[in-house]
């Protein structure tokens, strides 16, 4: 067991800090007051490569893998979860094409996005349900070579951009899901306005409108009637970036924690004098510490999946732990600022509510928990 990075993960961990530092920590208040990611820092992310780290090299990709991008992602979510978002939104819906799609597929959809140069989405979620694709009432009517596709989706990071969507709907014929590869903005494509979300601002989310959409016959990924396997196995990817981008804010909760308790004053003296803070420091650095190697151990995994039921486990009892912990990690971090974490000038109100949104991201903490007990009871 080796708990060193490598050479190579090293430079990509240095290279997401130096530019999360330099370009997006100084403008990440003004992100999350105007709820949006300059294009400059999209633009940026897309030169470092940060828009194609797992993926390979022969599709635009970095090749560096999972690991790789669980370091750059902690990096620049801690800077700004909202930016985090969309980069790990995108290397969902490019995961799937990735996972599933044929070469040409592949070749066709991966180049733009993995320069940065689209950004992708992956749409499952509905008005009617996040958790349950029986309830699915997207449609899929099959016309000679195209499909026609017909619906609403909910909640979708990264909708406006152009790029890739994957989009899942229900076959008329066979009342299967299946999963398709749609360009945003085609003709009968259309977005709602982005939806007011509590945190991680700049991370847009929006509803698309999907009428009569005409997707031809070569875009359906997989095969007809895979789309639930598919959103399964590509799912448990998309928690890698979640997890990632968690711990990128517990890091910086942590950061922020000890910095003001350290510059606090009380009586002369920094407020580490008092053994509450002390404690709720030591509690913040505990939690952060397993926060971290769980989600490294997850980019490892996603690296060297085999099976894919196990990995749907790991990923989701990872992503849910770190996610609950995040929420408490940034919770003690504003109690250490006293009513001053409650205020705007402090970054660690931002953090909190960042940290919330984690939960509901790409599956509700009780589905995670269902995925848990139902690989470790032997149902797969
Ligand atoms: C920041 C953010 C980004 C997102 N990005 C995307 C995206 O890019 N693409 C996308 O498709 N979606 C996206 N979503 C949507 C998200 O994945 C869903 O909202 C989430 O899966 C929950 O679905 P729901 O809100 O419809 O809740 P529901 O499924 O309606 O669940 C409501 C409640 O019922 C409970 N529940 C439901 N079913 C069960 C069950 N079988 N067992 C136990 N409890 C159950 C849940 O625990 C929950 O508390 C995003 C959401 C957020 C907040």
């Amino acid at each position: 067991m080796d708990f060193s990075l490598s050479k190579e993960e090293q430079l990509i961990q240095k290279a997401a800090a130096e530019y999360a530092e330099k370009f997006i920590e100084p403008i990440a208040k003004q992100i999350d007051e105007e709820n949006r990611v300059p294009d400059e820092i999209i633009k940026g992310l897309g030169e470092l490569d940060l828009f194609g780290i797992p993926f390979a090299e022969e599709y635009g990709g970095a090749g560096a893998g999972y690991a790789c991008y669980v370091l750059a992602m902690e990096q620049i979510a801690a800077a700004s979860s909202g930016v985090g978002m969309i980069l790990s939104a995108h290397t969902l819906g490019l995961g799937a094409i990735d996972k599933f799609g044929t070469e040409e597929q592949k070749k066709k959809y991966m180049f733009k996005p993995c320069r940065g140069e689209e950004v992708a989405s992956f749409a499952f979620t509905e008005p009617a349900t996040g958790s349950d694709p029986k309830q699915i009432a997207t449609t899929a009517r099959r016309e000679g070579d195209y499909y026609i596709i017909n619906g609403t989706k909910r909640f979708i990071s990264n909708a406006g951009y152009p790029g890739p969507i994957v989009v899942f709907a229900k076959e008329e014929e066979t009342g299967k899901v299946s999963a398709f590869i749609v360009e945003k903005w085609c003709e009968g494509y259309s977005i709602s306005e982005p939806w007011e979300k509590l945190g991680m601002h700049g991370g847009p989310l929006l509803d698309v409108y999907l009428k009569d959409v005409k997707v031809p016959a070569e875009n359906l990924l997989g095969g007809p009637g895979m789309g639930y396997a598919i959103l399964q196995y590509a799912i448990s990817f998309g928690k890698v970036g979640v997890s990632a981008c968690a711990l990128g804010g517990a890091e910086a909760a942590l950061r922020e924690a000890f910095k003001y308790a350290k510059e606090k004053m009380h009586r002369g003296e920094p407020i580490t004098k008092f053994q509450g803070i002390r404690l709720a420091l030591a509690e913040i650095a505990e939690r952060v510490e397993a926060c971290r190697w769980m989600a490294y151990r997850l980019g490892y995994l996603a690296d060297h999946a085999k099976d894919p039921a196990q990995f749907a486990k790991d990923a989701a009892l990872t992503k849910d732990f770190i996610c609950a912990q995040i929420v408490d990690i940034s919770r003690l971090a504003v109690n250490v600022h006293g009513s001053y974490g409650l205020m705007k000038d402090y970054k660690v109100e931002r953090l909190w509510r960042d940290a919330i949104m984690g939960l509901q991201i790409e599956g509700v903490s009780d589905m995670q928990k269902e995925i848990v007990a139902g690989v470790l009871l032997g149902r797969k």
